[in-house]
């Protein structure tokens, strides 16, 4: 029997497997994979003819086998790790299926398994996401490479070329893929997906790791299992050679849009009201075309009208259809007197988590879950703090306003957002809280989290501030250090104290038009850090960041009820300046202010010396500095932070 023989058979047989497995896709995944595979089997006579009856009395009695195996894994492991004594009952029961398991496989497929997982990732997204520089091209980038996940993947890859149901896809998003496919076939998926993502986008690539692994494996220990095909995708990805590339000879004229290949086509949007006449190339113009990115308006509508109240505060009247996006990010910066924030945030430890789910069910479940997580907070935080702005000029397809932010990752754990400078923060410490309450609120997550003791669970995120003519490539780059350091912040504390950890924050606020040259590290000593003369060997800090959540939130309170006080710009000034000199000279500069300050504002500083959080009790006369607790010559306060803060806080 050949491929296409197979198909057809499996075509007319799956009636039978919808309903045998009604009730389950996990089952309904493996069960009709194996018979996908037994049908192509038969073909080199690997197995007996498919008269054979008994085949579907198998597997029919295999699936009680599975259905146990595949939702009862978790519960298990769970009295496992409680204890070992208590497994007696239910591990003989799982040990009796999973055996039930192996003697089905053996019996029908000798030795070689015949179930392949796949593992997918896309190829360095943000390189061809930020490749051009304009907000259009960036953002339909990032709707092409969605819809290559999400859907086009399991229509135009599993349903189409393969007649596969969709339920092979375990999960999907974020850039990512896992699914369970027939073993004689993981070749043809892994070069089918792997040709499929530059033949739509032309420079996009995908990398896939597939191979065989054993049915009992895949219903008891597949975190395992992705944790070490991760691994090989991770050495694959580097082991690439063929990377798409366009030849740019001497006379031919280059892409407007990217300014790295060569054009081919004259270009001008109706819709975007650009009205210039672009000379483009193929893979810019693809991005072009998806710029009005419907997936993730649909998303914010049903979000918005599921949330009356927020609805009303986003729209503020307006008709949700009529708004649209933006054509560049000086209008999401008009909002905020010319400053945008990127923000990106990345959920901690996301794969020690995973690695414990042992089921399939387990793993689409927390795959869900997370997307879902995800989707929330960045809906809830950008419903809260932004709302429509009216368009300047009067539009041609109609719309009236646009959305004030753009959404260039979105999906699985990590998410990158690029929103007005006012109330950015709000947005990052809102998505950090609400990530982290999804541990006890989502019981997707909340389940497997369960299982894992002293398992820190949280989001930790880099935001920058800084003016909207900087290249947003730049921006992305920046952030990601942020990101970086507050990672590595997160992992110390979670080393030191894995009952106490939470996930911090590192941000960062350019002001005036001169791009920074130098990396964070150093551009953070540069900004922050003073030498004392008198002293040599004292180090002063003027910023404690990273910063863990729960301080960071307190910052902002403090920053927010200093600017309620109405703590003049003058004095605000004039305070940051003490700031900058000697250590002595500072804390007499700054109690001298406080005496002239105004008593409600005097009040908030005093509450801010008294905070245990940022001064233990034992260092008050030390005031506004905290020594380090391992450094005797190192000093720091976060007053300038609070007063960075204090600027772009939402004008709530
Ligand atoms: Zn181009």
């Amino acid at each position: 029997m050949t491929v296409s023989e197979a198909r057809a058979t499996f075509d007319d047989t799956k009636p039978h497997f919808d309903v045998l497995c009604s009730e389950n896709t996990c089952v309904y995944s493996i069960v009709s994979a194996l018979h996908f595979e037994r049908l192509l089997r038969m073909d080199v006579a690997e197995v007996d003819t498919l008269e054979d009856t008994g085949w579907y009395k198998q597997l029919n009695a295999l699936v009680p086998a599975m259905s146990f195996a595949l939702d009862s894994s978790q519960r298990n492991s769970k009295s496992a790790l409680m204890s070992t004594r208590q497994t007696k009952e239910g591990g003989e029961d799982e040990t009796a299926r999973t055996e039930q398991l192996a003697q089905f496989e053996k019996k029908h497929f000798g030795v070689s398994p015949p179930l392949a997982l796949c593992v997918a990732d896309t190829d360095r997204v943000h390189e061809y996401v930020f490749e051009a520089a304009r907000i259009p091209e960036v953002r339909g980038a990032s709707a092409l490479l969605e819809r290559l996940n999400e859907t086009e993947i399991a229509c135009n890859v599993f349903i189409e070329q393969f007649s596969a149901p969709e339920q092979w896809i375990i999960y999907r998003g974020g850039g990512s893929l896992l699914a369970i496919v027939p073993a004689s076939l993981q070749k043809s998926f892994q070069d089918a997906i792997e040709e499929y993502y530059p033949k739509r986008t032309l420079t996009a690539t995908i990398t896939v790791v597939t191979g065989p692994v054993p049915l009992k494996e895949i219903c008891t220990n597949l975190g395992n299992w992705v944790d070490k095909f991760s691994y090989y995708l991770d050495i694959r990805k580097r082991q690439k050679l063929n990377v798409p590339h366009f030849q740019m000879l001497p006379y031919v004229e280059q892409c407007q849009l990217c300014g790295i290949r060569p054009a081919y086509k004259h270009y001008s949007s109706e819709e975007t009201d650009v009205s210039e006449k672009l000379f483009v190339c193929d893979a810019c113009l693809r991005k072009r075309q998806a710029w009005d990115k419907p997936e993730v308006t649909e998303w914010l509508k049903k979000y918005l009208n599921e949330h009356d109240s927020l609805k009303e505060l986003y729209t503020q009247g307006v008709d949700i259809d009529k708004i649209t996006w933006c054509n560049d990010l000086s209008e999401i910066g008009r909002t905020s007197n010319g400053y945008i924030a990127m923000i990106y945030g990345d959920g901690d430890d996301i794969g020690k988590v995973r690695k414990q789910l042992n089921s399939l069910k387990g793993f689409s479940e927390f795959a869900e879950g997370l997307k879902e997580t995800t989707r929330h907070i960045v809906f809830h935080n950008l419903a809260t703090y932004t709302n429509r702005v009216p368009f300047s000029q009067r539009r041609r397809d109609g719309s009236t306003h646009y959305h004030p932010f753009e959404t260039i990752t979105l999906g699985g754990d990590d998410l990158c957002i690029i929103v007005p400078a006012q109330g950015a923060m709000e947005i990052a410490a809102g998505m950090m809280r609400e990530f982290a309450q999804a541990a006890k609120t989502e019981p997707r997550i909340q389940k497997p989290l369960q299982r894992l003791k002293h398992q820190h669970w949280g989001m930790s995120v880099g935001a920058l501030i800084c003016p909207d003519h900087f290249p947003i490539y730049y921006i992305y780059e920046l952030v990601q250090e942020l990101l970086k350091s507050a990672k590595q912040r997160m992992r110390k504390a979670v080393w030191k104290e894995p009952d106490a950890s939470e996930s911090y924050i590192n941000f960062l606020i350019l002001k005036g038009s001169a791009i920074p040259r130098t990396a964070i590290k150093d551009l953070t000593k540069d900004l922050y850090e003073i030498h004392s003369y008198s002293m040599p060997e004292e180090k002063q800090f003027l910023t404690e960041r990273p910063y863990p959540f729960s301080k960071f939130e307190k910052l902002l309170q403090y920053a927010r009820r200093l600017r309620q006080e109405g703590l003049l710009p003058t004095q605000l000034h004039a305070i940051a300046r003490a700031l900058y000199e000697e250590r002595e000279q500072a804390t007499f500069d700054l109690m001298m202010r406080l005496q002239r300050m105004p008593q409600a504002c005097a009040h908030v500083f005093r509450e801010l010396f008294f905070d245990e959080t940022f001064l233990p009790g034992n260092q008050r006369y030390l005031f506004p500095w905290r020594q380090d607790a391992d450094n005797q010559n190192k000093f720091s306060t976060v007053l300038l932070d609070v007063f960075e803060l204090m600027e772009f806080l939402h004008h709530l």
